[in-house]
Order: C-alpha cells, then sequence, then structure tokens
C-alpha cells in the first residue's frame, strides 16, 4: 500500500462554486502513514465518467478515495456508479440501516424519510464504515489486491472518516509505520545563517529523519520528519534531536511545539500573564480573529477595536484630528496613537494597530495601496513599523500583516 489515488465527484466543485478541500486534507493524512498521492481527479456527477475514472484511477494507485456524490438527492451518482463498477447490486444493509436510525432519532428526527431509508443501501460486496457526523455511510470495495474507500462530500465528515476510521484500518491492515514531525520555530536568524549554525547538527541526524526549512515572514519553520514503526519511539526521537539544537540557537528559538503564530503568541503571553488588546483598520479584525481562535485566549485577549472610518479613529481610539490632518490617516503617527488610545480603553499591557491601504482603490488620501503602518506597544514603548505590499490582493494582505504584525510581537 504506497500509491493512493483521490477521485473528487461534484458538478459543484467544477463550476467553480466548491474548492476542494476534502482532496487537500486526504493527502496530507495519507503522507503522515507514508502513502503517497500520484493523482487527484476532479470529475462531474456522471455514471460512465465516475467509472472510467475508478479504472483509470486502480492503474496508478493501490488504494482509491473518492468523495462526493453520495447524498439523497437525484444528483448524486457515485453508488450507482461503484455498483456498476463492481459488477455489484446495491441492497439494503441492516446494520447501517439501524444506524442511521439511530442517527436520525439523536437529532430527533423520527420519521425517516423514504430518501433517508435509501442511504443504507451499499453495494453487497461493500464494507461499510459507519458515518458518525452524517447520513451517507462510507463503502470500501475490493480491487484484486487494492481497495477503494467512497465518502461522502461534506468536509466535515469526510475528515473524522479519513482520521478516525480508515487511516487507523490502513495502518492495522497494511502494518504501515508512522511518520511523525515536529515544527521550530525559529526568529532572528536568516535561514542561509541559520543553515550554516545547524549543518553539524543536522548531519548527525539519524537516517530515518529528515529536515525542512519554511521561512515565513522574518520566521524559519524548521520541520523535522521521522519515520518508523512505533510512535512513541519516534516522538521520544524528535524531542531528543530538538534539545540538541538549544545549545546551539537556543536563544532564537520560540517554539518547538506548535506551528501557528498565534498560539505561540498565546501560549508566552499566558506564561508571561500579559494582555493584549487590538485596534485595527486595515486587517479588519483578522488580529482579533487570530488571538480568539485559540482555546484559553480569554485569559490574555482583552478586546479589539475594527476603526476602520476616520471619524471611529477619533471618537473610539481617542486618535487628534490635529494628527490625521497633518500626517494622513495611514502614517506612522496614526498607528501609535491608536495603539494607545486602544490600550487606554482596555486596559492591556500590549496593545497593537494597523491602519493601511488594502486596495484595490488607492486611500482616500493617497497613499498608494499596499502601505501599512502598524504599531506595537508594550506598557508606555511604542515601536512602529511600514510595511509596503503592493503585489497582494485583499485577502492576502490582510492575512500577510496579521501575520506579520504578530510575529514581531512575539
Ligand atoms: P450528502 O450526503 O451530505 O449529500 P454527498 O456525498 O452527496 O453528501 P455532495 O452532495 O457531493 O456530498 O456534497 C455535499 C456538500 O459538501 C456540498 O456543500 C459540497 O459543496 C461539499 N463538498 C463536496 N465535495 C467537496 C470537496 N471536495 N471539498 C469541499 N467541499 C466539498
Ligand atoms: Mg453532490
Amino acid at each position: 500500500m504506497k500509491n493512493a489515488v483521490l477521485i473528487t465527484i461534484g458538478d459543484e466543485i467544477l463550476s467553480g462554486n466548491t474548492l476542494d478541500s476534502n482532496s487537500n486534507y486526504i493527502a496530507a493524512q495519507l503522507k503522515d502513514v507514508g502513502i503517497t498521492v500520484k493523482q487527484i481527479f476532479t470529475i462531474s456527477d456522471e455514471i460512465e465518467i465516475i467509472k472510467n475514472t475508478l479504472t483509470s484511477a486502480f492503474e496508478i494507485g493501490d488504494l482509491v478515495i473518492t468523495t462526493g456524490g453520495l447524498g439523497p438527492t437525484r444528483d448524486d451518482k457515485t453508488k450507482k456508479a461503484l455498483a456498476e463498477f463492481f459488477n455489484d447490486e446495491i441492497a439494503l444493509d441492516e446494520a447501517t440501516f439501524e444506524h442511521l436510525k439511530a442517527y436520525m432519532e439523536k437529532r430527533g428526527r423520527i420519521e425517516i424519510l423514504e430518501r433517508n431509508r435509501e442511504q443504507a443501501f451499499v453495494p453487497t460486496k461493500s464494507t461499510v464504515f459507519q458515518n458518525h457526523y452524517g447520513t451517507a455511510p462510507c463503502m470500501m470495495m475490493k480491487y484484486g489486491n487494492k481497495l477503494s474507500f467512497s465518502l461522502p462530500g461534506v468536509p466535515y465528515e469526510v475528515k473524522p472518516l479519513i482520521k478516525d476510521q480508515i487511516i487507523p484500518y490502513l495502518q492495522e491492515k497494511f502494518k504501515l509505520e508512522f511518520i511523525q514531525s515536529r515544527i521550530v520555530s525559529v526568529v532572528g536568524i536568516p535561514e542561509s545563517i541559520l543553515a550554516d549554525k545547524i549543518e553539524n547538527w543536522e548531519l548527525s541526524l539519524p537516517e530515518n529523519m529528515q529536515l525542512s526549512y519554511l521561512p515565513i515572514g522574518n520566521r524559519v519553520k524548521l520541520r523535522i520528519t521521522a519515520n518508523g514503526i512505533n510512535e512513541q519511539v519516534l516522538n521520544i526521537q524528535l524531542e531528543d534531536e530538538i534539545q540538541k539544537l538549544f545549545p546551539i540557537i537556543g536563544e532564537n528559538i520560540i517554539a518547538t511545539y506548535q506551528d501557528k503564530i498565534e498560539v505561540i503568541l498565546g501560549e508566552i503571553l499566558s506564561e508571561k500573564k500579559l494582555t493584549i488588546s487590538t485596534a485595527e483598520s486595515c486587517t479588519g479584525g483578522e488580529l482579533a480573529k487570530m488571538l480568539t481562535s485559540n482555546p484559553g485566549s480569554s485569559q490574555y485577549f482583552y478586546g479589539g477595536i475594527v476603526a476602520y472610518a476616520t471619524e471611529k479613529k477619533t471618537k473610539i481610539l481617542n486618535v487628534s484630528e490635529g494628527t490625521i490632518e497633518r500626517f494622513t490617516v495611514v502614517s506612522e503617527e496614526v498607528a501609535r496613537e491608536m495603539a494607545e488610545g486602544c490600550q487606554n480603553l482596555f486596559s492591556t499591557d500590549i496593545s497593537i494597530s494597523s491602519t493601511g491601504v488594502a486596495g484595490p482603490g488607492k486611500g482616500e488620501d493617497g497613499k498608494d495601496v499596499g502601505t501599512v503602518y502598524y504599531t506595537i506597544r508594550v506598557n508606555n514603548h511604542s515601536q512602529t513599523f511600514k510595511l509596503f505590499l503592493p503585489h497582494l490582493e485583499r485577502q492576502d494582505f490582510i492575512y500577510f500583516v496579521s501575520q506579520k504584525i504578530l510575529q514581531d510581537l512575539v
């Protein structure tokens, strides 16, 4: 069991209405157990196309996973295609029907519609993996010594089926090796210098470990990956190697478990018992969103203001009108006053602010698209930075700026 092929089924993906996130998730999960995805097909809900694609997929993969098209509606055709491809019949599966009834009763739907009952019909040769988050079961079929799994399309149903049922099943059956990785976040050293510093360490890594460099903003993420039979042993091995990094670059390491900057920041704020608030303009609430995405953030995140209109910057954050007149709203001075106003408003140890032009048009005061000023204020000390990112689209701009601000704060 080495190679996999994924088939994403659904007209809504081909029409551009839905972005295929299932393949992305499944590929990442398979990679963790050493299965490589060789090809991903995206196809429409048509029986002939589904059958033809299954033929192509089994030529390449030992494992084929399809998602989508299992719903009770007429436009969902996957089950029929499966039955035809595997020369099988579709019949009611009692265990699946019982599971379905229990699932619907738990949700207060006592009367089972005929449509729903149809969902308990599966190819007779299939092995069913029950879906605990929806009504369409997952069906496994054998194709010689190869396997296919057909899952529904809804991402929150796909994830637990893959993670809690299919991956453990494959691991058990094929004695797959585990792959574990850890991310070490390093700041304050450019990638090339870092590579020089840790060269000897890298060369002495055990054979089952690989290192990769992932620079983002002013941070370099070192990803150390290890493969082996025993998950626990791998974790101990990884931890040992990471500990050896500390005498070399210890003061530049900001995290060895967490990857997301908001999580790393959260740990630091909790540990140091510091509180934070946000005053945002061009990031539109992204900073507050990132900070609150962390469980336990109520300990340190007191709140945020999105003061988009100039008038709200003066009224709510107490930015002086004179400052805006003199320096314009996208300026170092306004960023600083926003952070000060915010800190006073929320009484936090730290406040951060952003003001800029996310585009696509020029700012009201003629500032170029992509110009941003942000302030990081800790106690009574403010530091303001400027960024110029004219090449980024609006959403990417907001994301990049927010990442950068939190990284600088860390
Ligand atoms: P259901 O039983 O819920 O009807 P289904 O197997 O019929 O499931 P679909 O009807 O194809 O699944 O899709 C259900 C929902 O999941 C749709 O909102 C669709 O946009 C979304 N979806 C389907 N495939 C994907 C995918 N590959 N990535 C992300 N979302 C998807
Ligand atoms: Mg569908």
